[in-house]
């Protein structure tokens, strides 16, 4: 291994650690939040929130998931 592979590598390891650090809020929240129907584990996929056990779609409305099943979209 040479020096510049060395530099390569640790500037890729500073980019993600830092993309992970900037995604450390999101997944805090992801864990706390379950679906209000079945109480099971969500999924954020794009800028939905998917229930993992009955498939609701919950909407991210200004940054805040909306978990209300009057909301709740089911995608069949
Ligand atoms: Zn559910």
């Amino acid at each position: 291994m040479n020096a510049n592979n060395i530099s390569g590598y640790s500037l890729k390891i500073s980019v993600l650690s830092r993309l992970m650090e900037e995604k450390k809020m999101d997944k805090k929240l992801l864990e706390i939040l379950v679906c209000p129907v079945c109480k099971a584990e969500v999924k954020l996929v794009k800028e939905e929130i998917i229930c993992q056990k009955c498939g609701r779609i919950y909407p991210i409305k200004n940054g805040i998931p909306i978990m209300l099943e009057k909301e709740a979209k089911i995608d069949e």
